[in-house]
């Protein structure tokens, strides 16, 4: 192993059933090492760990998430960096949601663990997997500071008029109910690239960002700072997603509940699981969606169309909420990936100075890069994300002071 661990950032991403980490120098950007733990409490669970060019797997069962994380650092250990005894810098903890208490990258330590767990009834799904990812961390690398990034805090501040619901305002109070938007590690590391290739300063910019991965999500950026986001009190709400339905009329939910006979948990599985792209065409994956709509499928077809549909509407929000806008940037699987998508979300808009040069959108590059025509008054921008270097760079600014 050509390089110790001591100068970078462990970037840990602890969800329901899995835990995504990478070891990262956060002054370079090189990763040394990536992987993730799949299946944690199934029969057969695993990991596949990449490092040096090399990828390493293992099956067996995991039975929670301390044995998951055992299992990384026993399989860093046996391809060449033993964590412990190097040490790192800094362990940084994606943290999914940090209500109103949290709005800035925080070093852990047991008050600030107890308050993430707190959070749980605003993301039941999320924050205990969070924080036991958090406590197994902790337990392994004792002496190590952690620090938690929260998905939500680039949106802490959200205009008064956008993260209201109008609904009875005690009751919103009392039950925290508000727009706290996600992804924004991403929103944030992006419209801070999207500036970066601009050559601008981003407080000059007005900026939509597309987030389009399994989770989608959009926001309208002024100055470097959101205006607006399009996922709400949960992530659920917004584009279209791959298994999420996003925008709903919430009468739907208390229509299921008396029509179809669901209980609560049902349509909350309904929504989240089973709806979306998934919902309508029965497949998740864009690459698949395109094959079948391809091959004749209307359902396919429908998915895309409702997809591209709903992205245009908040592209239309967003722009008059901006009073016009200088840079749209597409990020994650989707928006990285996708040609296609990038293309219809913007056909029609020259009248706004919105306009896709069709080579540039199809050429196959990896890098960030601008695809709209030379001399257009809008950027079109491809960048792809990087929440996990955006999270050890976070780290390493509070490690450091
Ligand atoms: P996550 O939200 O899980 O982080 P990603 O940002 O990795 O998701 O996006 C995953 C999605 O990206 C896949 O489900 C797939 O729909 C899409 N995707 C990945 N590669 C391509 C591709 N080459 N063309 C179109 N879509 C792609």
């Amino acid at each position: 192993m050509s390089k110790t661990a001591e100068g970078m950032v462990l970037v840990i991403n602890s969800g329901s059933s899995s835990i995504k980490y990478q070891l990262v120098d956060p002054d370079s950007g090189v990763v040394a090492a990536s992987g993730m733990v799949e299946r944690i409490g199934e029969d057969e669970g695993g990991i596949e760990h990449r490092a040096d060019g090399e990828t390493t797997e293992r099956r067996e069962r995991i039975a929670d998430h301390a044995a998951g994380l055992r299992l990384i650092f026993d399989t860093f250990a046996a391809t060449g960096h033993d964590l412990v005894r190097e040490g790192v810098r800094a362990v940084g903890h994606r943290v999914v949601h940090g209500g109103e208490v949290f709005y800035r990258p925080t070093l852990i330590d047991d008050d600030v663990v107890a308050a993430i767990s707190e959070l749980a009834a605003l993301a039941p799904l999320h924050n205990p997997a969070n924080v036991a990812g958090i406590e197994s961390a902790r337990a392994l690398l004792p002496g190590v500071p952690q620090v938690a990034v929260f998905d939500t805090a680039f949106f802490h501040g959200l205009p008064a008029a956008a993260k209201t619901y109008a609904i009875d305002a005690k009751v919103a109070a009392a039950h925290g109910i508000r727009k706290y938007g996600f992804h924004g590690t991403s929103h944030e590391y992006v419209s801070g690239r999207a500036a970066e290739l601009l050559g601008r300063d981003p407080a000059e910019l007005r900026q939509i960002v597309f987030h389009l991965g399994n989770g989608a999500s959009a926001s309208a950026i002024r100055g470097g700072h959101p205006i607006d986001t399009s996922m709400g009190l949960t992530p659920l709400e917004g584009l279209v997603m791959g298994t999420r339905s996003g925008d709903l009329d919430p009468g739907i939910v208390a229509h299921l509940a008396r029509s179809a006979h669901l209980d609560i948990d049902a349509i909350d599985t309904l929504l989240n699981r089973d709806s979306g792209i998934k919902g309508l065409s029965g497949v998740n994956d864009f690459r698949e969606l395109r094959r079948l709509i391809d091959g004749g499928d209307e359902a396919a077809r429908l998915a895309y169309d409702v997809y591209i549909h709903r992205l245009r509407r908040y592209l239309g929000a967003y722009l008059i909420e901006l009073g016009g806008v200088d840079a749209i940037t597409f990020t994650a699987g989707v928006g990285e990936n996708s040609p296609q998508v990038r293309a219809d979300a913007l056909a029609g808009l020259g009248g706004f100075g919105i306009e896709v040069d069709p080579a540039a959108n199809t050429a196959e590059d990896r890098a960030a890069r601008r695809i709209s025509p030379p001399g257009a008054p809008v950027a079109v921008l491809v960048v792809p994300t990087n929440e996990e270097l955006a999270i050890a760079r976070a780290a390493r600014q509070v490690v450091d002071g």
